[in-house]
């Protein structure tokens, strides 16, 4: 893999990330690629937020809520 990544790649490389560790080569291209790229800059930050939403959602459940919220489709 070369240093410079596509945007495809840096995408993978940004979901990956929050599921296992990086390698420090990986990471140091992601990092090329994000100080370069706006978009990848939100997207990576978009799925960070993602996670951590999903996260909180799955991490209440069983947890009576004060609100319905959970009965919107
Ligand atoms: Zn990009």
């Amino acid at each position: 893999m070369r240093l410079l990544i596509t945007c495809k790649q840096a995408h993978q490389m940004a979901s990956e990330k929050l599921d296992r560790d990086l390698s420090i080569a990986e990471r140091t291209r992601l990092k090329l690629h994000l100080s370069m790229c706006r978009g990848c800059t939100n997207f990576n930050g978009q799925m960070q937020l993602l996670r951590m939403a999903m996260r909180k959602i799955s991490s209440d459940d069983g947890v009576p809520a004060s609100t319905s919220d959970k009965e919107q489709s």
